[in-house]
């Protein structure tokens, strides 16, 4: 006898229930000593440890996992690493806020310290989080970026790009963010709208008279270094070569030409500053033109901005244009909306600054991350082509040094007699340059033994673009190959451009390899009302909230049925309801097969007298897994979800546990033989079921599993148990048109009963059938005793002509006419 399945699940506390077995049973550990499974590997991306596992990375966590447990039913042997992200700004700026200091009032370790702490405390949440959400993690793989094991990697690689010429130090205009005070990566900076005034602004020419220029950022004349016109612009073509002065200063610059120049904004004359924006840069590179800082690291005005020095920028402009306006130079100002630069962090405004700064050459990788992105998967398709208009779309090498604390450090020292660069060996990583000497007893190059350190640290995404190769065991495993590239990289279609392209230049410059075979690509989860989800907006859910209401099997049908993989989709309350009705429908109705079966065995051939209604589901059953493999193959979640859900609630239950209840009653009356063939079919096609939801549901189909199914499968989880392979032969369209018919004409009966206000169980004394035709007699004829039998008739008479009566749906030909 089987073990009943209680009345009332308590399904928050199965899924925890199960989430610790798993855990303690080992069950999602990677097999290293199978050599004979294929192995499938998922780059999980290492969260940023901001705290919070928020209802975004539910979406894309929730897609990689059912991609893990669908591969391991397929038979492979799959690599589930988790990894956290540790460094970088947003860890600092709360530790700034939250201790009320600055990185630079304590001491560099003490600071590093509080950062560890905090990413620490950040980790145990969003573990929790994941855990909580089911994922199907190998836990024994976490690792931290922000340990001396992981720097050890970063700086490796570090190593080995500087050897093979991919990274050179430069002076070169950098986005900075006077804010955190760092130079960042173009991938780090945001675009916005603002709006601002637009000065007219009169500079007088040499020979007397003016020309007027309109700007945004009268800040910045202090850093005029010339003053341009387009050189199709008749108006100013005798100005040109004509020196004009920098107001507020006593510099003479020449105006050119530049066909850069929109004659038809403000006045059509500009003055290049260095640097307003990023196309200051390409003029002052074209024109050869000197170079004035006059904003510095933090956002003040520099001892070029004369009188204005020590001022911020903001005063700078004000204090600028009072003493313009004393001097009557200030013609008018207009409203102005324009596109301005933030920093993606704290949304400062960014400046471009000259420093000195280490790069990556990333630009040269161009065409062979164009062809690599090519060759990829990607779920869906198009996304390909962020990847590749994004590389095409670059006009800087990547700055990956940072002026900040919490970081891996640059393995660099520099001597300080000849300047030599002095590069860490790969024996000596990891090593922090700003507290270890580097391990030489003097300069190769003069002999000094006075070295002082790089102090710039690096990109946090220098760490983590190298995950592809370190999930794989690189640099310690001699086999890391057998798992790189990774079979799949997930990502958030907002990250394609950083996380999707730093894996792929670094891991093609280091290794000339392709990191991923397959990119899997979630979009946006929006607010409650539409719009993108912010806490200011009123339209945020943390995904806490909806877990600890409704658990994780619920939440993960919202975010698999929201939408086809990639487009961005709406959290909906009443989508993630749904998912938890139908749990509990899937759980009274496993509940109630449960009894029916209670004493059933599986006969050793197998072999049932089935009655078209049985063969009728199991064939449905069958083509539903094809459709749902078929999706989960092509990773589209939504159908997989919406079609098993369709099929177990309006097929299953409503149609054929319905029809067959009768046989199941009263074997005196149909025959023990024909009541084991429905035994048999229940006892299938719920399993069946199970195993196709196990990917998104996997916590109730698990304790369903493990009370009906576990002693006769013998797998010790049903995520483990073999994806059911198709059986095509069981696939029959003339069957299926069969019961169709049958289960048309039970459903018509039935609502025949209900419109004559009769209990569904009230006795017919006679139905006669017109069925229209010979072959529609015959199934008829064929299903009548589950007719009979669901819908109560004691004289069911089928005749093959055409008749008068009540039409059955779909069927215009066949009628009946009832007799109660
Ligand atoms: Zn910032
Ligand atoms: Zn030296």
């Amino acid at each position: 006898m089987r073990q009943a399945l209680p009345k009332e699940p308590n399904i928050l506390e199965v899924e925890k229930k199960w989430q610790g077995k798993w855990e303690e049973m080992g069950t999602y550990r990677f097999d290293w000593n199978d050599s004979r499974s294929p192995v499938f590997s998922i780059d999980t991306p290492p969260p940023y440890t901001s705290g919070e596992f928020h209802i975004g990375l539910v979406l894309n966590w929730t897609y990689f996992d059912v991609v893990a447990r669908y591969k391991r039913m397929r038979g492979y042997n799959v690599h589930f690493p988790q990894g956290w992200d540790c460094h970088g700004l947003p860890i600092e700026v709360e530790v700034e806020k939250t201790n009320k200091i600055r990185k630079t009032d304590v001491p560099p370790d003490q600071f590093r310290k509080l950062c560890m702490q905090l990413a620490g405390k950040n980790i145990e949440g969003m573990k929790k989080s994941i855990t909580r959400l089911g994922c199907s993690i190998d836990w024994s793989t976490e690792y931290k970026t922000m340990n001396p094991d992981y720097w050890r990697r970063t700086q490796l690689s570090y190593i080995l790009l500087y050897n093979k010429g991919f990274i050179y130090r430069g002076k070169h205009p950098v986005n900075w963010c006077p804010r955190c005070e760092t130079a960042i990566a173009d991938a780090e900076v945001e675009h916005d709208t603002r709006n601002t005034e637009l000065h007219y602004i009169r500079f007088k020419l040499e020979e007397g008279g003016f020309l007027e220029i309109a700007t945004s950022r009268p800040e910045l004349i202090p850093a005029c270094v010339t003053v341009a016109v387009n050189p199709d612009d008749e108006r100013y073509a005798k100005y040109v070569g004509k020196n004009i002065q920098v107001p507020t200063t006593d510099r003479m610059v020449k105006v050119i030409t530049d066909d850069m120049v929109d004659p038809k904004f403000g006045t059509g004359v500009v003055m290049i500053c260095t640097y307003g924006d990023k196309a200051d840069v390409k003029t002052v590179i074209k024109h050869n033109l000197p170079v004035i800082m006059c904003i510095d690291d933090k956002g003040r005005m520099t001892k070029d901005a004369g009188e204005y020095a020590g001022l911020k920028s903001e005063e700078a402009k004000k204090a600028m244009l009072a003493d313009l306006k004393g001097q009557g130079l200030v013609d008018k100002a207009e409203p102005l909306t324009q596109e301005v630069s933030l920093c993606w962090r704290c949304h400062t405004p960014i400046e471009i600054l000259e420093r000195e700064q280490w790069f990556m050459k990333t630009r040269i990788l161009t065409d062979d991350v164009e062809k690599n992105a090519l060759e990829i998967t990607w779920y869906p398709d198009y996304m390909k082509h962020r990847l590749i208009d994004w590389a095409k779309s670059l006009e800087w090498d990547w700055v990956i040094s940072r002026q900040r604390v919490f970081a891996t450090p640059i393995p660099i020292w520099y001597c300080n007699n000849c300047n030599e660069i002095i590069l860490a060996k790969p024996e000596w990583v990891p090593i922090d340059p700003r507290t270890e000497k580097p391990k030489i007893a003097k300069c190769p190059k003069c002999g000094s033994k006075d070295f002082r350190p790089e102090r710039d640290v690096l990109d946090t995404w220098f760490d983590s673009s190298i995950t592809c190769a370190v999930h794989a065991g690189w640099p310690d495993r001699k086999d890391w190959h057998r798992l790189f590239p990774a079979s799949m990289h997930p990502s958030g279609v907002d990250i394609i451009r950083t996380w999707a392209y730093y894996l792929m230049v670094r891991h093609l410059a280091l290794f000339n390899e392709k990191p991923y075979q397959s990119c899997l690509i979630n979009g946006m989860v929006l607010g409650t009302d539409g719009r993108e989800m912010h806490k200011h907006l009123g339209n945020y859910v943390a995904s806490l909230e909806v877990m600890s209401k409704y658990g994780a099997d619920a939440t993960r049908q919202w975010a698999t049925a929201g939408g086809a993989t990639g487009s961005d989709i709406p959290f909906r309350w009443p989508d993630v309801e749904y998912g938890w009705r139908f749990l509990i429908k899937l759980w009274n109705a496993s509940r109630f097969v449960n009894d029916l079966i209670a004493d059933f065995e599986m006969n050793d051939k197998g072999e049932y007298a089935l009655q078209p209604l049985d063969k009728w589901i199991l064939s449905k059953a069958e083509r539903l897994t094809k459709k749902v493999t078929d999706a989960l193959e092509q990773c589209q979640f939504n159908i997989a979800i919406e079609e098993t859900r369709n099929f177990a609630w309006h097929v299953f239950c409503d149609r054929y546990i319905e029809a067959v209840k009768d046989r199941l009653y009263k074997p005196e009356h149909y025959g023990e033989e024909k009541r084991k063939a429905a035994q048999c079919t229940l006892y299938t096609v719920l399993y069946r079921i199970l195993q196709l939801l196990a990917p998104i549901t996997p916590h109730v189909t698990e304790e369903i599993y493990q009370i009906m199914y576990a002693d006769d499968k013998g797998s010790k989880s049903i995520n483990l148990s073999v994806w059911p392979a198709l059986d095509e032969k069981l696939i029959d369209e003339e069957i299926e048109k069969h019961g169709d018919l049958i289960v048309a004409i039970i459903n018509e009966i039935r609502r025949e009963k209900s419109e004559k206000h009769m209990p569904l169980n009230a006795p017919i004394r006679k139905l006669k059938t017109y069925a229209g035709s010979k072959d529609f007699a015959e199934m008829i004829e064929e299903g009548k005793e589950d007719i009979c039998g669901t819908c109560k008739i004691e004289d069911f008479e089928v005749v093959s002509k055409k008749g008068d009566g009540r039409e059955v749906a779909n069927y215009s030909d066949v009628h009946f006419v009832m007799e109660c």
